[in-house]
């Protein structure tokens, strides 16, 4: 017994604990020779008197809802701070077992108190760290997203003079140089693209938003936006919904549309010879996607790191398909945050099988089919109202309705101006740059809906935001449609018929 009591001494002692035992019919308490010292009291200090001088007295009522709750669990565990008579303070942690007669009363609790400072202030410190990293990646979030904006603005200017440039007489080596230029504007949009969509995501401010989806409809139209890129290159493009898989399910479409598009079209670019197929199949966690292309393949080696960002194996091949080695990154953490996980297969110089799934559920509805995507052609007796106040963009979008035919244009150099513009005439469309001195196109659009001018008019907001919360703001604001600079002539068009379709009653 003395050992065993020598070795509790110092084990206490080592632990910054003391140990009481407590009387719950007497309320008679004991504290032992540890206990006492931890609370700075005297040898032989009464030990409820020490506590109740001790304790805070803003921690007093949780420690007796905890005590009260433990007289029916069995066990007690609560924590508060104490103040010795030297001035000092610390927390204490409070653990005890309660015991109960022959005939289920509550008899005595027998537990320790140590001191759980460093731990709390640790825990404390780790907070605010966490708090401060937080802090910081929401600032680079914003300072990406605000360098973004700062750079499409002039690229529109760029992008679209070339284009418009593209259209006028030249000699076929002048072509050849503005070919040049256009792709380079492109791959540099991309890329702004991308550097944005990982800084959203790695800030936390992705969200996913489920909506009715059909398989067929996301597997054709992706066929739609990368056929002529496989047929250019000689590959066979398919698709299939597998037999027996449902076609209808909710799901985050754009997600689910940017992750294809970026997975089959590393397919197409990497391989050259062959084809590219994707299948959709119904399987935990609720539907599983297939993209299996015959290209060149990654080794074992190569595969380990591929979903890191800025990854790319090969820098010939890569050097010569471009890219920016983020758009398998941004599709492990698109697929993530869908409840799913992205993995690959690959063997070198055969080809390679990425597959992903992500948690989706069956929708048993129909779906409605929502405004029908036109192949029409924008008529050209439309009448444009333009509400842009940057001079080079001015002159990009005079182009490019020139380039659609429309002659009937008006212009606006800010909101304030437009809305003037908007009460003196019918328009069919409206173009409002979102950004604009005076009144920005947000409140113009709030303002030409409110006074019921130009009821008809279809409103197209042509912004250099480019998230998904901005397509957001337009669409609250009272805009119909959504075009994100640089924009291209048969961007703006297909945006145009779009929200004239989303008008009309
Ligand atoms: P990138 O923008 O460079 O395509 P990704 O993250 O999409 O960036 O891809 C990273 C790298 O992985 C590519 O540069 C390429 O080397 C390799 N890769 C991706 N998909 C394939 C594929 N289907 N076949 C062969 N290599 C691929």
């Amino acid at each position: 017994l003395a050992d065993q009591r020598e070795r509790l001494d110092v084990a206490l002692q080592a632990a910054q604990m003391g140990s009481f035992r407590w009387d719950l019919k007497s309320g008679a308490v004991d504290f032992d020779a540890h206990l006492l010292s931890l609370y700075g009291a005297a040898h032989g200090a009464d030990p409820t008197e020490t506590y109740s001088r001790a304790i805070d007295p803003a921690d007093l009522a949780q420690v007796e809802a905890d005590t009260a709750r433990s007289m029916e669990t069995g066990e007690l565990r609560t924590r508060f701070r104490i103040h010795r008579p030297d001035g000092s303070s610390t927390w204490l942690e409070s653990r005890a077992r309660v015991y109960y007669d022959d005939a289920g009363q509550p008899d005595y609790a027998v537990g320790v108190n140590l001191d759980v400072r460093a731990s709390i202030e640790n825990e404390r410190a780790l907070v605010a760290a966490r708090e401060a990293a937080l802090q910081a990646s929401r600032a680079k979030s914003a300072f990406l997203a605000t360098m973004s904006h700062e750079i499409r603005t002039p690229l529109n200017g760029v992008v679209g003079l070339a284009a418009a440039l593209a259209r006028t007489g030249l000699n076929a080596h002048q072509r050849d140089l503005l070919r040049a230029l256009l792709a380079s504007g492109r791959a540099l949009r991309a890329l702004i693209d991308d550097i944005l969509d990982l800084s959203k995501i790695e800030a936390g401010g992705m969200e996913v938003r489920s909506a009715p989806l059909s398989l067929r409809g996301l597997l054709a139209e992706l066929t739609d936006l990368l056929g002529a890129a496989a047929q250019d290159k000689g590959l066979t493009l398919s698709w299939e919904v597998a037999p027996g898989t449902h076609d209808l399910w909710l799901g985050d479409a754009p997600r689910l549309r940017q992750v294809l598009l970026n997975v089959v079209g590393n397919g197409l670019k990497f391989t050259d010879e062959g084809a590219v197929e994707v299948v959709a199949e119904a399987a935990a966690p609720g539907v599983v996607f297939t993209v299996r292309d015959s290209g060149i393949g990654i080794s074992d080696d190569a595969q380990r790191k591929l979903f890191r960002p800025f990854v790319q194996i090969d820098g010939s091949t890569t050097r010569r398909h471009g890219g920016t080695g983020l758009g398998l990154a941004i599709s492990q953490q698109l697929v993530r945050h869908m409840g799913g996980e992205i993995s690959v297969d690959s063997v070198p110089q055969e080809g390679s099988t990425f597959r992903f799934g992500v948690a989706m559920t069956r929708v048993d509805a129909e779906l409605d089919p929502g405004p029908q995507r036109d192949e029409g052609r924008l008529p050209g007796s439309l009448r444009v109202l333009v509400a842009e106040d940057n001079p080079v963009n001015q002159l990009v979008v005079r182009e490019q309705l020139a380039a659609l035919g429309i002659r009937d244009a008006a212009w606006a150099t800010d909101g304030a101006e437009a809305v003037t513009l908007a009460h003196q005439r019918a328009y069919d469309v409206v173009l409002m740059d979102c950004q604009m001195p005076t009144l920005d196109g947000y409140d113009a659009t709030r303002r030409i809906r409110a006074d019921g001018a130009c009821q008809n008019a279809a409103v197209v907001a042509l912004t250099a935001h480019a998230t998904v919360e901005d397509r957001e703001r337009c669409i609250d604001a009272g805009m119909d449609g959504f075009v994100t600079k640089p924009v291209g002539v048969e961007e703006l068009a297909a945006a145009i018929l779009q929200a004239m379709q989303r008008r009309e009653p």
